[in-house]
C-alpha cells in the first residue's frame, strides 16, 4: 500500500466526557464492531486485570477511576481506527489535555439526563481553542431524560458549539422506539424485548408513508415527523467543510450500553472524520505526507510490565514513517536514539512494529531520555508545539521523609514530574521544592509511587498558592524588573524547564503586583508568544 494511502486510511480520535456518562461503554461498543474484541466487558475487565499486576493500578482499581491513557485500535471498514483513551476525572484534566494535542478529531459523549457536565465544558473549550472536529453523541437514549431540542440548545449555549442533528431520537426512557438516521435517510428501531440484539436497519426514505404508523405508531410517527421538520427549520444542513474547520459539530443519539446508534455514529465517523491532520511545530507546519519523520511525545506511561522497570513513551507519528532500529534525532537532548521494539497497539495488545505511519501511535520503551512534548525528527531541529503547563490548583512542599534515600528521592521525583503527574517547582530563595497539583488525589498517587518504584519516602506540607504565573520581562535590565525580582523573591520558583514562576499567594496580591510592575506580564500557562 502507497504512503498516501496508509496516511489516507488513519482516524485517530479521543472520546471525552464527564465521568460515567458512558466513554467506557462506547468505546468497547466501538471495538466490538471493529471485531477487535468477542464480548463485552473486555475493556472494563482489562483494566482490573492491570491492577491485580500493578500496585500502582490498585489505586486506580481502589478508587474506580481511569487513571491511565491508552491507545485501542481496530479496523473498520478499511479504516485503521486509532482511540486515544482519556481519563474523565478532573483530577487528571492535565493528562486528558495532553492527549487531546494528539488526536485529530474528537467524539463527545453526553448524558442525556445529566446534560452538559462540567469535565465536558472544560475538555470542549480546548477542543474548540485548537478547532478539533467534533462530533457529539448523546447516550442512554433508553433512560428518561431532557427533551433532544433543550438539549441540543445546553450543547449549544454551554459548550459554544453549532450543531446539526444528523439522527433524531424517536420517544426517550420507556417510550423509547429508535432513532431515525438523518444522515442516511433510515429507521433503525429499538426493540425493547431483545435490547442486547442490533436491529435491522430500515431503509426510510418518504416519512410520509404510511408505514411509518404501523411501525412505531401514530403519535411517535406525528411526532418524529414534525420534529424532523423542526430539525430542517432551526439547523442548518450538515457541511463536512464546516465540520472539518471545527465550525460546525454533528450529533447523533443512541445508547452505548444497548448497542444502538453506535453503528451509525461509526459508519459517518469513518466518512467524514479527518485523516491525520498537519501539525503546527515552532518552526514550521508539517504536513503528514512529507516523507521525513517526525513525532512527539505527548504521554508516558511508567511500569506497564511490573518486571521491567522501564516506561513507555507513547509517540504520535506526525510525518513519514516510522522505522524500527532507524536512529532519530531527540531533538532536546541533541541525541541519536534508535529503537529496536517500539510497541504499536492493537485492540488492547500492544507488539512490535516495524513501520507506524501518520496518525499512529507508538510506544516506545525508555530509560528516561523523554519528557512529555519532546520531538523525534530525521535531524531537523523541529519542535512541536502545543503541550503548555496551566497553573496547578493545589501546592504543597515535599519534604524527604527518609534522609538515606535522597537519591532516590531525586529521582522518582524527576521522573515522575517528567511523565507529566504533577509539576515542580524550585524556590528562587532556598531551593526547596514545591510540587503542584491539579487534584489532590495526585498526592497520594506520587507518595505511594515514590516509595513502590522508588524505595524513597516522602511528607508534604501546605504551602499556600493562589495561582502560578510565567514571568516574562518586558526589559530584563529595567528598574522595575529588577525591584519586582527583589520585592518578590520569596515567591519565585523556576518550574522544571527552568522558566521563571511567580506564586501569587492569593488574588490580591496577584492584582496589586500587576498594577505596580506593568511592564512584568504574568501568564497563565507555560506557553506565550
Ligand atoms: P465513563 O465513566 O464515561 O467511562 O462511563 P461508563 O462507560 O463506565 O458508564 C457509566 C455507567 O453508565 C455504567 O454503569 C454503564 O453501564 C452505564 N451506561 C453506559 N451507557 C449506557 C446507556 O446507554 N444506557 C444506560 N441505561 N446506561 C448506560
Amino acid at each position: 500500500m502507497s504512503f498516501k494511502s496508509e496516511i489516507d486510511k488513519r482516524r485517530t480520535f479521543g472520546i471525552i466526557s464527564h465521568p460515567d456518562a458512558g466513554k467506557t461503554t462506547l468505546t468497547e461498543k466501538l471495538l466490538l464492531f471493529g471485531g477487535a474484541i468477542q464480548e463485552a466487558g473486555a475493556v472494563k475487565s482489562n483494566k482490573i486485570k492491570k491492577g491485580a499486576t500493578s500496585d500502582f493500578m490498585e489505586i486506580e482499581r481502589q478508587r474506580g477511576i481511569s487513571v491511565a491513557t491508552s491507545v485501542l485500535a481496530f479496523l473498520y471498514k478499511d479504516k485503521k481506527i486509532n482511540i486515544l483513551d482519556t481519563p474523565g476525572h478532573k483530577d487528571f484534566a492535565e493528562d486528558t489535555f495532553r492527549t487531546l494535542t494528539a488526536v485529530d478529531s474528537v467524539i463527545v459523549v453526553i448524558d442525556v439526563a445529566k446534560g452538559v457536565e462540567e469535565q465536558t465544558e472544560k475538555l470542549v473549550e480546548v477542543c474548540r481553542m485548537r478547532n478539533i472536529p467534533m462530533i457529539v453523541f448523546i447516550n442512554k437514549l433508553d433512560r428518561e431524560g431532557k427533551d433532544a431540542f433543550d438539549l441540543l440548545d445546553e450543547v449549544e449555549q454551554k459548550l459554544g458549539l453549532s450543531v446539526t442533528p444528523l439522527s433524531f431520537p424517536i420517544g426517550m426512557g420507556y417510550d423509547f422506539k429508535g432513532i431515525y438516521n438523518i444522515y442516511e435517510r433510515n429507521l433503525n428501531l429499538f426493540k425493547g424485548s431483545s435490547k442486547k440484539k442490533v436491529e435491522e436497519v430500515m431503509a426510510f426514505e418518504d416519512l410520509d408513508n404510511p408505514e411509518l404508523e404501523q411501525l412505531i405508531g401514530s403519535d411517535a410517527a406525528n411526532a418524529l415527523r414534525e420534529n424532523l421538520e423542526l430539525v430542517e427549520g432551526v439547523y442548518p444542513p450538515f457541511d463536512r467543510e464546516a465540520y472539518l474547520a471545527g465550525t460546525q459539530q454533528p450529533v447523533f443519539f443512541g445508547s452505548a450500553l444497548n448497542n444502538f446508534g453506535v453503528r451509525e455514529l461509526l459508519d459517518c465517523f469513518v466518512e467524514i472524520a479527518p485523516p491525520p491532520r498537519p501539525k503546527k511545530a515552532e518552526e514550521r507546519l508539517v504536513e503528514p505526507s512529507e516523507k521525513e519523520m517526525t513525532g512527539f511525545v505527548f504521554k508516558i506511561h511508567a511500569n506497564m510490565d511490573p518486571k521491567h522497570r522501564d516506561r513507555l513513551a507513547f509517540v504520535k507519528i506526525v510525518s513519514g514513517t516510522f522505522q524500527r532500529n532507524k536512529p532519530y534525532l531527540h531533538v532536546r537532548l541533541d541525541k541519536q536514539l534508535k529503537f529496536s521494539s517500539p510497541n504499536a497497539f492493537f485492540a488492547e495488545k500492544k507488539e512490535i512494529v516495524d513501520e507506524s505511519y501518520p496518525g499512529d501511535i507508538v510506544g516506545l520503551h525508555d530509560t528516561g531520555n523523554f519528557k512529555i512534548g519532546d520531538t523525534l525528527t530525521e535531524g531537523e531541529a523541529l519542535h512541536y508545539k502545543g503541550i503548555p503547563s496551566f497553573s496547578p490548583e493545589h501546592f504543597r512542599y515535599i519534604n524527604n521523609a527518609d534522609p538515606m534515600k535522597s537519591k532516590q528521592l531525586a529521582k522518582g521525583i524527576d521522573q515522575l514530574m517528567d511523565e507529566g503527574v504533577a509539576q515542580l517547582f524550585t524556590l528562587e530563595m532556598n531551593g526547596r521544592k514545591i510540587i503542584g497539583t491539579v487534584g489532590a488525589l495526585q498526592y497520594e498517587v506520587i507518595q505511594y509511587r515514590l516509595e513502590h518504584e522508588y524505595g524513597a519516602k516522602c511528607t508534604y506540607e501546605n504551602f499556600p498558592v493562589h495561582k502560578a504565573c510565567w514571568v516574562e520581562a518586558a526589559d530584563p535590565d529595567s528598574e522595575s524588573y529588577q525591584e519586582f525580582l527583589r520585592v518578590k523573591q520569596k515567591y519565585l520558583a523556576r518550574d522544571k524547564r527552568g522558566q521563571l514562576v511567580f506564586l501569587a499567594d492569593s488574588a490580591f496580591s496577584l492584582q496589586m503586583t500587576q498594577q505596580k510592575y506593568p511592564d512584568v506580564k504574568l501568564h497563565f500557562t507555560s506557553e506565550f508568544e
